[in-house]
């Protein structure tokens, strides 16, 4: 039952509009579009960022942005998402019920559903909210209780489908014009839903195979299968007659008009225009029809909503919904004058004039960023018609991009055919809208394939990873097959003896190599269940990339299918939060996408928080914000390339900045890192980034951030300001193709700085901007943004506009500070920094202001700092009781000492004098517990514990004594007999008096009481010292200890609480 249908996964596009900003990973049900829109159509009562228990068992909660209206609760993965991960009936929900200290809880017949706010004020709000309605409802005299008896809801026809990629079964219910999706007919009973979807913006169309079928909205494409053609013809036909009722039942003009903004003429502003330019995209009364006729149809098409009813198909009518009136004066008349506004008693001169000036000379108009530059435009005309952002393809239309221009892609030469293609039917209509004359192309359908044949060239298999060059003569030709579940090779076509061959299922990995890597250009590795590699390659491109494609999806959970065809490694490994122990894997560029259990994750590998190679074992540990991945080890010969890959790409030091590791800000770590300490701590130096540090500490920090800058941690505070600024130069002036991303890229900015006219400077300075890898411009931000905060404050710290300029100039642009001109570029974007990076000067203004209160009341900086990257965890206080633990945002930083002192006083807890309280690992099982050290940091320790252990903070009582012994010793050691017990296997359980011996950094364990012989010895700091002592054991006295070291397990017990004191004491000691 939990393969269901939250998981659906759709892959993220990323847009390649320059100015579009790439997003976080993807998860679950998401549209594969962002709408512009999205309470037009739901009265939206309240809206925000909530966490959410995690499914079971999981520890993290889930950041979901949650929508309450009148009817339902949803969440959604983000803001942007128009279809949600859940949606609960209010008509189902008993009461809403603060519990803890931000949290609440709403309860259904059937469940609970758990959110936590930030604060309390806006956990207060959200209950207050949800009272209101829940009462109002109570109020009401619908009946209660029922999803579907709440008078929103009439179904029309309901059933199961099921639902293509990855198949899940779905509860399909039709409303009057809406569809409504469930996991179970169960869950439809009980009032909690997936979603819905709004038909309006549908269309139905065939499947791929006489049973299937698909709905396409501008967001998403949702595919289903039912058992036979006749059940498919009639759920067709329902969803057809749904879109048209949805889109029709009022007549164009209401359907139309329920958007707001199209209700009052885009031009003179007088109410229920009838009329529409359909090239422009805009709603008119009847005199400025009048007017915008005269212009001739080659600059506005009219026509009327209520006479030319043919020309108001649905993709027409869905184009004046998403865009209208509202949004297409975003573009056309973004920059109206009050005094050259129309109203409604204007005289047909003045509407003449300002139309004219309006459509026709663009006087108004919001010229688009790359306006100017035919070349981009045309590229952003391509991209832009393959998803739903019509204003964008609007606004590139009205600035120069031509619609004809060649897409570059032989089979979708047209951005109209482009745009059928991608399925956006009304970008298609915009664009036919605009169009005078268009040839048609045949759209060819994308066949899935899941047979594949034909030669390629084969080296013989190897048990070992394939690292040396293979030359043409190392390949033998082979006629390769792909089919009934299996993947075999022959002599030849005609040859009907297989040369070998497995099965599909037991395919565990799939790597394609770069080209060039052997002798053949294209070649790909194919490893087997039993540890095998087998080498395949061509010379011919297309067949690779069509071996690929059909490889991948052959092996392939349904789920990741979306990723076929672009990955290079994929396949499946152990990992402990997989289901049954096993995950999938897909590894393409830096984005590494995750089937674990049924959810598909994607991370990017720059921005993982921590990455553990685990040397003895060759495990790896992925901390990424989503939480930890333990992949285990394996000695099969796939392990090794997955090892190499991952390190690969979760960013290194001597790469250019988009390789580097970079921050959840998708900035450079070791920028992030340096920008924070300065900010928090050399803001008020004087002559920050002027004087120098120490030249021994810059290259060590520096060596530290290149080898791991992940690993770099301020807490130690060996460096002064002055280091870390001069550090971050060093970073900015060495690294690889430095900010403005290259020599020639540097030169474009030089001479924009020639440029006479200001206006014109800035503009060129946003374009040449909006030009730069995405890391490259937010770093670019961040940092511009920073010195702003340094010029600010120059009358404290000696640093003007004109002393950075000089300092970052050569700087940034990698010179050796000759020419005047870099210093120029910084300063004019430290100046212009608002205008530039598109910040408001109130926001600017106002972050200034703060960070000026701050750090002249010498308070904690700490909340200038950016927050770091950080986990909810959860810890217990004195003792574990379930649902009494006490969740900690944790940062990458966090020491247990840090953490100790967070929890007491977020408990309230003042300590008394000479009492310690310390954090301890538990061992659940074992009835066993570690003190913490508390230097240690946090985040790690807490991903690698065990699902039996936990983290307690209480009192520490031996710790007293611990110090008064160590207080009067001067040679730390110590020696003498203890019962010793070694856990070999379940049947030894023999305890021995033994002589130990703690000494210098060893301990050593001898074989017999007075014996010479010493039979273990170990480094004292890789053992593990635990308090208590399994009684299954029976062990001779209470008091105790058990080292781990690697595998092995000693208990030792001592005589008596003193002499444990005491072991216990000098095991600290040597150990820190
Ligand atoms: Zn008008």
């Amino acid at each position: 039952m939990q393969k269901c249908f939250n998981n659906l996964k759709v892959e993220e596009y990323k847009k390649e509009t320059i100015i579009q900003r790439e997003r976080e990973d993807s998860i679950d049900i998401r549209c594969t579009e962002f709408p512009d829109f999205s309470e037009e159509f739901h009265q939206i009562v309240k809206a925000g960022w909530l966490e959410k228990t995690p499914p079971k068992g999981g520890k993290i909660y889930q950041r979901r942005w949650v929508q309450l209206d009148s009817e339902y609760i949803r969440y959604f993965q983000s803001v942007k998402e128009v279809y949600s991960k859940r949606m609960v009936s209010l008509g189902s929900v008993d009461k809403v019920v603060s519990v803890g200290d931000l949290r609440f809880e709403l309860h259904n017949q059937s469940r609970t559903f758990l959110f936590r706010a930030e604060s309390t004020q806006e956990r207060n709000d959200w209950v207050c909210c949800l009272e209101k309605i829940l009462s109002d409802r109570k109020n009401s005299l619908e009946p209660r209780n029922l999803f579907f008896k709440n008078g929103s809801v009439n179904s029309i026809f309901e059933g199961y489908l099921e639902m293509l990629s990855p198949r899940n079964k779905v509860y399909t219910l039709i409303s009057r014009d809406k569809l409504f999706l469930f996991r179970s007919h169960e869950e439809y009973f009980q009032g909690v839903g997936i979603t819905d979807i709004d038909m309006r913006m549908a269309s139905v169309r065939d499947g791929e195979n006489k049973r299937s079928f698909t709905l396409t909205t501008p967001y998403r494409t949702f595919s289903f299968v039912v058992n036979s053609e006749s059940e498919k013809v009639k759920w067709c036909e329902l969803l057809n007659e749904c879109v048209s009722r949805s889109l029709s039942c009022d007549g164009v003009c209401e359907s139309i008009w329920r958007v707001p903004a199209n209700r009052f003429c885009a031009d003179c502003n007088s109410s229920m225009p009838e009329w529409a330019s359909i090239n422009l995209c805009v709603l008119l009364c009847e005199k400025c029809a009048g007017v915008h006729r005269s212009l001739g149809q080659n600059v506005s098409k009219v026509r009327s909503l209520k006479l030319d009813e043919r020309v108001w198909t649905d993709d027409l009518i869905r184009v004046f919904l998403l865009l209208g009136n509202g949004k297409a004066n975003q573009f056309w008349g973004a920059n109206i004058p009050p005094s050259e506004s129309l109203c409604v008693n204007a005289n047909s001169e003045q509407r003449l004039q300002h139309i004219t000036a309006k459509y026709k000379d663009g006087k108004y108009r919001k010229y688009h960023i790359l306006f100017g530059q035919q070349e981009a435009l045309n590229k952003a005309l391509c991209s832009a018609v393959q998803f739903a952002d019509l204003l964008e393809t609007l606004s590139l239309l009205n600035c120069g991009a031509d619609i004809n221009c060649h897409t570059g892609i032989p089979q979708f030469p047209s951005p109209l055919s482009l745009a059928k293609h991608s399925g956006q039917t009304v970008q298609a209509e915009l664009l036919m809208q605009n169009l005078n004359s268009e040839t048609f192309t045949p759209v060819v359908k994308d066949v899935s394939i899941r047979s594949h044949s034909g030669n390629l060239f084969k080296t013989a298999s190897s048990a070992r990873p394939i690292t040396d060059h293979k030359s043409k003569a190392d390949f033998s030709q082979r006629w390769c097959c792909l089919g009934d579940g299996m993947f075999s090779y022959f002599k030849n076509e005609q040859s009907h003896n297989k040369c070998g061959g497995m099965k599909i299922s037991e395919i565990i990995c799939f790597s394609v190599n770069s080209p060039g890597k052997h002798g053949y250009e294209h070649t790909f590795e194919l490893f087997s269940e039993e540890g095998r590699v087998y080498l395949f390659g061509t010379d011919d491109g297309s067949i690779a990339k069509n071996w690929i494609r059909a490889i991948a999806m052959a092996v392939l959970p349904p789920a990741l299918f979306d990723v076929c065809g672009n990955c290079d490694r994929l396949g499946r490994l152990r990992c402990t939060e997989g289901s049954n122990g096993i995950g999938w894997f897909c590894l393409s560029g830096f984005k590494l996408q995750v089937l674990l259990k049924d959810n598909v994750q994607t991370i990017d590998l720059r921005k993982l928080l921590t990455l553990t190679l685990c040397d003895s074992s060759g495990s790896m540990v992925l901390v990424w914000r989503g939480g930890p991945l333990h992949l285990l080890a394996d000695r099969r010969p796939h392990f090794v390339g997955w090892q190499t890959y991952i390190q690969q790409k979760s960013g290194a030091g001597d790469q250019p900045l988009s390789q580097q590791q970079l921050s959840d800000l998708g900035v450079p770590v070791t920028i992030d890192r340096c920008l924070d300490y300065v900010t928090c701590y050399g803001l008020l130096s004087s002559g920050i980034y002027r004087k120098s540090g120490i030249n021994s500490h810059v290259t060590k920090l520096q060596e530290r951030f290149q080898s791991d800058a992940r690993s770099v941690t301020w807490c130690e505070s060996e460096y002064s300001v002055d280091d870390v600024a001069n550090t971050l130069k060093r970073f900015l002036r060495e690294v690889k193709d430095g900010v403005f991303n290259g020599q020639e890229n540097n030169n474009s900015w030089l001479r924009a700085a020639g440029l006479e006219d200001r206006s014109e400077k800035i503009h060129r300075y946003q374009i040449l901007l909006s030009n730069l890898p995405d890391v490259n411009r937010e770093t670019l931000r961040v940092l511009i943004h920073h010195l702003v905060c340094v010029q600010h404050l120059s009358e404290e710290n000696q640093m003007t506009l004109r002393n950075l300029g000089i300092v970052f100039g050569p700087t940034l642009f990698q010179t050796d500070g000759t020419d005047a001109t870099a210093s120029q570029v910084v300063e004019e974007l430290i100046q212009n920094y608002c205008s530039i990076f598109n910040v408001s000067e109130s926001d600017l203004q106002r972050q200034l202001n703060m960070t000026s209160d701050v750090l002249n009341k010498h308070k904690s900086q700490k909340s200038l700092s950016r927050t770091p990257s950080s986990t909810i965890c959860a810890v217990y206080l004195e003792k574990k009781e379930e649902g009494a633990a006490v969740l900690v945002q944790v940062p990458a930083d966090m020491t247990v000492f840090k953490l100790v002192s967070v929890v007491l006083e977020q408990k309230g807890i003042q300590k008394a004098n000479e009492e310690f309280w310390s954090c301890y690992e538990i061992l659940e099982k074992e009835d066993m517990e570690r003190t913490l050290h508390y230097q240690e940091r946090v985040l790690p320790l807490y991903f690698s514990l065990s699902c039996h252990c936990h983290l307690l903070i209480k009192r520490n009582h031996y710790i007293l004594g611990i110090m008064r012994y160590l207080e009067n010793k001067v040679n730390l050691c110590k020696d003498g007999p203890l019962r010793v017990c070694e856990l070999k296997s379940e049947s030894s359980r023999n305890f021995h008096l033994r002589h130990c011996e703690l000494s210098g950094k060893t301990f050593r364990l001898y074989k017999e009481l007075q014996g010479s012989q010493c039979e273990r010895e170990y480094p004292a700091k890789e053992l593990k010292i635990y308090h208590g002592c399994r009684s299954k054991l029976h062990p001779p006295t209470p008091w105790g200890l058990m080292l781990i070291h690697d595998k092995q397990q000693w208990y030792l017990c001592c005589e008596n609480e003193d002499e444990l004191t005491e072991w216990t004491a000098t095991f600290y000691s040597i150990q820190v």
